[in-house]
């Protein structure tokens, strides 16, 4: 081939990967939306926070602390942990994509579950490693399942406790029974994205199990309660050996400046989580009970979302409740990505949204064709 023929080609599998889309944020001539599509926050921000953030605009000129001490220290010592086992990112995605670039290569397989959250796969399939998918059962994690599809080649097991877009969690007992039963050199990794929004007593963030094993970690991050999505912030809790490997390749200024300000401040600022926590609580709990008395079907949620399952009926499938409620302006996420095709994800939103999508919903079961 002369060398005007070649071009750059991406490594193998790269182009396999369906880039992961976002929840669309308008609708065309539609004035007024509510975005319910992305499990953002209603409440917003901590006052604290954007006080913070407003703080750091005056020194844009600095690079911020790579090490990003003030926001370690804030998260260690609300949650009582040992700072040097934290590690912070830029968005928990980035944290899901460190673990796939230093502990997966071609030929391991790193397993997820049926419905489990898109992220991982395109971060296992960018390592050129190969995602196996576990089924799930009542839409939740089977801890069985993942157990039986372990092989030597198994490096990472990934899961989201609560479930993403299913809003169920794991027990923490079958959680130790997954760890208990995986090799010791696979690492679990336990996505606790929603831990906050949790009132079950037999649920756990991971904080324990990382703390008792040298194989688990726990992610976190600050885009849904603390409602600060824009700024990017993620933080792991792992093993020493865990944070020194990814440490050694993350990007040495990953969070940036202000993100470190505003994310400290909110961490401190709990009252304000009592709060948006409460408020999401009674809102589940009335938006749940609203879509079951017109008729549709709820998978009981703990997260600050609901999915809602449609009827396999010609005019009343999830696409159909989809352009009705978008005509009106209410944006809910489509969930066919995750082998969901007939049901709809909805954010809890601010109450105006909350009434007007249970207003809209029961219209558009009651409609005839
Ligand atoms: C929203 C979400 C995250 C958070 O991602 P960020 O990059 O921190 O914004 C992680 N995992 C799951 C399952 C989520 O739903």
């Amino acid at each position: 081939m002369s060398t005007e023929m070649m071009k750059p080609v991406p490594r193998a599998g790269i182009l396999d990967i369906a880039a992961y889309v976002p929840g669309k944020d308008h609708a065309d001539g539609v004035a007024r939306v509510y975005k319910l599509s992305s499990n953002e926050t209603p409440l917003g921000a901590s006052p604290k926070a954007i006080e913070a953030f407003r703080e750091a605009a005056g020194n844009l000129e600095l690079y911020p602390d790579g090490q990003a001490h003030a926001l370690r220290e804030a998260i260690a010592s609300i949650n009582g942990l040992n700072a040097a086992n934290i590690l912070c990112g830029n968005g928990s995605d980035e944290l899901l994509g460190l673990l796939c670039h230093v502990y997966l290569g071609a030929g391991d397989e790193a397993i997820i579950t049926e419905h489990g959250f898109l992220v991982y796969k395109i971060q296992i399939m960018g390592a050129g490693a190969t995602p196996v998918t576990v089924p799930e059962k009542d839409y939740t994690v089977d801890v069985d399942a993942i157990l039986a599809a372990v092989t030597p080649k198994t490096k990472l097991v990934f899961i989201a406790n609560p479930g993403n877009p299913t809003g169920t969690y794991v027990p923490v007992a079958d959680i130790r029974r997954l760890q208990a039963g995986l090799p010791k050199n696979v690492i679990l990794v336990l996505d606790a994205a929603y831990a906050e929004y949790v009132r079950r007593n037999d649920y756990e963030a991971g904080i324990e199990l990382v703390s008792s094993n040298s194989n688990v970690v726990m992610c976190r991050t600050f885009s849904k309660v603390y409602g600060l999505a824009a700024l990017r912030i993620g933080w792991m809790y792992g093993p020493l050996e865990v944070v020194d490997a990814m440490n050694r390749v993350r990007g040495p200024f990953n969070l940036n400046a202000p993100a470190i300000a505003a994310g400290a401040a909110a961490m401190r600022d709990q009252a304000f989580i009592g709060t948006a926590v409460e408020y999401n609580k009674l809102w589940l709990d009335k938006l749940t009970h609203a879509f079951e008395t017109i008729g549709l079907k709820v998978t009981p949620s703990v997260t600050n979302f609901i999915l809602i399952h449609f009827p396999d009926v010609d005019g009343k499938r999830a696409p159909d409740a989809d352009a009705f409620l978008t005509s009106r302006g209410y944006i809910l996420r489509m969930v066919k990505g995750y082998g969901l095709p007939n049901a709809l994800r909805m954010t809890v939103g601010p109450e105006e949204a909350n009434r007007g999508v249970i207003e809209t919903l029961g219209e558009f079961m009651a409609k005839t064709a």
